[in-house]
C-alpha cells in the first residue's frame, strides 16, 4: 500500500467534531483502528508504518477547546538492545491533550501548515498547544508524540537477556552458560595450542627432528 505513505495515516487520524459541539461538557468517545503513521521509531525499535493500532478516544470540550483522552496499543518491532535478535511486542500508550479553537490561534499558520516532525517537537518542547482545523481535530501529532515518548530506549528481547559474548559475538542464550573463552586468551595455552596444531600438521618431519637431536 504505497499511498499509505502519504495520504492514509493523516487522514485516519483526523476526527470530525460537528458530532460533539461546543458546548462545554459534552463528550464523545470514539474507537477507532488507525494505520500506524511513518516515522514512529526510535534508533532500536519503533512502529511498522501502516501496522494496525487500536485506538480509543474521549473527546471533552471545554470553553476554550477540545480536551482529548486517549488510549492506544502500538505493535513493536525492533531489536534487542543486548543480543540484537529481532523482536516484537507492543505498547499501551495513553496521552491526554487540549486541542484549542481556531480562533484561539494567535500567529502559528505557518508552523502549523509546515506539519514537520522537528517542528511539532520544538512546539512540544515550548510548551505550545495543538489547535483544531475548524470541526475537524488532527490526532495525528499528539498521538506521535505520545508513542514515541512511550517506545523503550533499550528494548530487551526478554527480561534477562544475557547479551552477546564479548570476546566471539555469539548470543549468550544460545551459547550456554559454560562459554567462556579463559583458556584460549592465557597466553600459555594459546602457545600450547599451536604446539598441537603444528605436531599434527607435520607428523613426519617430527620424527626427523628427534633423529637429529639424537645424532
Ligand atoms: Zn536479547
Ligand atoms: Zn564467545
Amino acid at each position: 500500500m504505497p499511498s499509505t505513505r502519504t495520504h492514509a495515516p493523516r487522514g485516519a487520524l483526523v476526527f470530525d467534531m460537528r458530532q460533539l459541539g461546543r458546548q462545554a461538557g459534552s463528550a464523545l468517545t470514539q474507537t477507532r483502528t488507525v494505520p500506524a503513521p511513518d516515522d514512529l521509531r526510535l534508533e532500536l525499535i519503533g512502529v511498522p508504518a501502516g501496522a494496525d493500532v487500536p485506538l480509543e478516544v474521549r473527546f471533552e470540550a471545554v470553553s476554550e477547546g477540545v480536551l482529548v483522552t486517549g488510549t492506544a496499543i502500538a505493535p513493536l518491532a525492533g531489536e534487542c538492545a543486548r543480543c540484537l535478535a529481532p523482536l516484537t511486542s507492543s505498547v499501551t500508550v495513553g496521552f491526554q491533550e487540549l486541542y484549542l479553537y481556531a480562533e484561539s490561534r494567535h500567529d502559528k499558520h505557518d508552523k502549523h501548515d509546515k506539519h514537520d516532525k522537528h517542528d511539532d517537537q520544538e512546539e512540544q518542547d515550548a510548551g505550545e498547544l495543538y489547535h483544531l482545523d475548524g470541526d475537524l481535530l488532527d490526532l495525528e501529532p499528539a498521538f506521535r508524540d505520545a508513542v514515541v515518548l512511550a517506545l523503550p530506549m533499550s528494548p530487551l528481547c526478554r527480561e534477562d537477556c544475557p547479551g552477546l559474548c564479548v570476546e566471539c559475538g555469539v548470543p549468550l542464550a544460545d551459547a550456554g552458560p559454560d562459554h567462556r573463552h579463559d583458556e584460549a586468551t592465557d597466553p600459555r595455552w594459546a602457545a600450547l595450542k599451536q604446539l598441537d596444531d603444528t605436531e599434527d600438521n607435520h607428523q613426519g618431519r617430527r620424527a626427523g627432528a628427534i633423529d637429529l637431536q639424537e645424532g
